[in-house]
C-alpha cells in the first residue's frame, strides 16, 4: 500500500477502508467470498503486463511461452477438478464465458453457408450477402433460460440483456406454490419452443437442480444444454454436488465464474465436451480480447486448492450453514422463498416485515449486515425495489462461521428488520426505498456483528 500511496494516495486510502470494511462487516452477498493471500498475489504480478491472444502454443503475440504454461497448467487443472473433457480458462468474468459459449454453440450448430465459406475462403473474399445470411443465421436462433424473478441470471436470456436480443428467447420460472422448480413445465415449454440452447443453472435459486432432468429435456427437443454453474461451482467442485445435482457430465457446455462459491480470482471459464472444443477455442478472439494472464495464473492456484480436501469440507460447511441460517430464520417466523435451502443461498422474503427489498437492504447495511436485494418469485415490487434480500453462506464460511454463527446472524437480520418500518416520500406518499430504522438497532447489531 506504501508503493500505491506514492503514486496516488486516495487509492491507497480506498484499498485500506475496502480492507477494513470487508473485515469488519458480516458478509453475507452469496456471489462473494475471500479469495486466499495465494490467490491475492498471484493476480499481483508481471504476467499483468502481458500480451497472450490466441491459445496455448498459437499466438498472435511473440514471447508467450510463460503464459503458455500458466494457461495450460489452469486448464488441466480444471479438467482434473471438473472431470471436464476441456476447459478454457480466458474469459474474464461469467459474462464473457456465457458469451463464449453462445457463440461456441451457434458456430457449431447453426448450418449456414457461411461457415463452410469461412472454412473455405479466406475472409475478405466473403460477400456482403454472405455476411447478411450469417447475420439471419445466426440471429434466428431460440434459447430458452431461467427467468430472473425466479432466479436466473440476466445472461439467461432475460430481455434487455444481450442474450435476450441476440436469441429469440422464452424464459421458464418455478412453481407458483412452492417456489420449485417443476421440470415437467420445463419440459412442455420446451416442446413447444423447441430452443436451439436450453439454460440451466442460476443466481438467487436456493435449490439444487437435477441435470439429468435438464439433459433429458434438452435431448428430446434437440437442443444443447448450457449449465451456468457460476454460483454452485464451489460445490462442485468440494463435492457436494455428485451424481445428478452435478452438471458437468450432463451438459454440453458448463460456463462458471472463478470467484464466487469456487473462492478464486474474478473471472470465468467455460467447460464442455470435446464436440465443441474448437468452437470454444476460438472465444479469444472471436469474443474476448487478450486474456488476463495473471488471473489465468491465480485460476490455477484458485484450482490447486479446490482439489484439497480442506477445500471439500470448506464446501460441505458452505451447504450445512445455509441450512443453519434458513433454520434459524424459520424458527423466528420469517418466511424464506421455496421454505428453506440445500445449497449455498438464503431467499428471504421481507414483505412480511413490511419491507422492499431495497430498504431491507438498506436498513441492514446500516447494522454492519452486507447483503443484496433481490426479486422474489413473481415480485410485484419489480427488479429494482424487489421484495427480497438474498443471503449467502460462502465468504462468511471462510471466516470460520459454524452453525452457531449463523444462527447468530438470522437472529440479528430479524431484530434489524422487525426493527425497521417503511418511510414515506417527500410527498408523504409512501415509499419503497426510504425507511426508519428504530433506535439503537444500529449499534446493537453492529456491535454484536462486529465481535463475530
Ligand atoms: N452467471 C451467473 C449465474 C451469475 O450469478 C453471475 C454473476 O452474478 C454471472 C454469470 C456473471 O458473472 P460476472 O459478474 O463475473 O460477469
Amino acid at each position: 500500500l506504501e508503493v500505491i500511496a506514492s503514486v496516488e494516495p486516495r487509492i491507497a486510502e480506498a484499498t485500506r477502508k475496502e480492507l477494513a470494511d470487508q473485515r469488519g462487516s458480516l458478509k453475507l452477498i452469496a456471489s462473494e467470498n475471500y479469495a486466499s493471500p495465494a490467490v491475492l498475489m498471484t493476480m499481483g504480478t508481471w504476467f499483468s503486463d502481458k500480451y497472450a491472444e490466441g491459445t496455448v502454443g498459437h499466438r498472435f503475440y511473440a514471447g508467450c511461452q510463460n503464459v503458455d504454461t500458466v494457461e495450460a497448467l489452469a486448464a488441466e487443472h480444471a479438467r482434473e477438478l471438473f472431470g471436464a473433457p476441456y476447459a478454457y480458462v480466458q474469459p474474464h468474468s461469467g459474462i464473457d464465458a456465457n458469451l463464449v459459449a453462445f457463440w461456441s454453440i451457434l458456430a457449431n450448430k447453426v448450418e449456414t453457408p457461411y461457415l463452410q465459406k469461412m472454412q473455405a475462403k479466406n475472409v475478405n473474399e466473403l460477400t456482403e450477402a454472405d455476411w447478411e445470411t450469417l447475420r439471419h443465421d445466426f440471429g434466428n436462433q431460440r434459447l430458452l433460460g431461467m427467468s430472473l424473478d425466479a432466479g436466473g441470471h440476466l445472461t439467461h436470456g432475460f430481455r434487455p440483456n444481450i442474450s435476450g436480443k441476440m436469441f429469440h428467447q422464452q424464459q421458464y420460472g418455478t412453481d407458483p406454490e412452492t417456489g420449485l422448480l417443476d421440470y415437467d413445465a420445463v419440459a412442455a415449454k420446451a416442446r413447444e419452443f423447441k430452443p436451439l440452447v436450453l439454460v440451466a443453472g442460476y443466481s438467487a435459486y436456493p435449490r439444487r437442480v437435477n441435470f439429468a432432468k435438464m439433459r433429458e429435456i434438452a435431448d428430446e427437443v434437440g437442443a444443447v444444454l448450457m449449465v451456468d454453474m457460476a454460483h454452485f461451482a464451489g460445490l462442485v467442485a468440494g463435492k457436494v454436488f455428485t451424481g445428478e445435482e452435478n452438471p458437468v457430465p450432463y451438459a454440453h457446455i458448463t460456463t462458471t465464474t472463478t470467484h464466487k462459491s469456487l473462492r478464486g480470482p474474478r473471472g470465468g471459464m467455460v467447460l464442455a465436451q470435446e464436440e465443441f472444443a474448437a468452437d470454444v477455442d476460438r472465444g479469444c478472439p472471436m469474443v474476448l480480447g487478450g486474456p488476463l494472464s495473471h488471473v489465468m495464473a491465480a485460476k490455477a492456484v484458485a484450482f490447486a486448492e479446490a482439489r484439497t480436501t480442506e477445500f471439500q469440507g470448506y464446501a460441505q460447511k458452505v451447504a450445512d450453514n445455509a441450512k443453519s441460517l434458513a433454520e434459524g430464520f424459520l424458527t423466528r417466523g420469517a418466511d424464506l422463498v421455496t421454505g428453506g435451502t440445500d445449497n449455498h443461498i438464503v431467499l428471504l422474503d421481507v414483505s412480511s416485515f413490511g419491507l422492499t427489498g431495497r430498504q431491507a437492504e438498506s436498513a441492514l447495511l446500516d447494522a454492519g449486515v452486507v447483503t443484496n436485494r433481490n426479486s422474489v418469485p413473481q415480485d410485484s415490487n419489480g427488479a429494482w425495489y424487489t421484495s427480497g434480500v438474498r443471503l449467502g453462506t460462502p465468504a462468511l464460511t471462510t471466516r470460520g462461521f459454524g452453525h452457531d454463527e449463523f444462527d447468530k446472524v438470522a437472529e440479528l437480520i430479524v431484530d434489524v428488520l422487525s426493527n425497521t418500518t417503511a418511510g414515506t416520500t417527500k410527498a408523504g406518499d409512501p415509499s419503497k426505498a426510504t425507511y426508519v430504522l428504530g433506535e439503537g438497532v444500529a449499534d446493537r447489531v453492529t456491535k454484536q456483528s462486529a465481535e463475530m
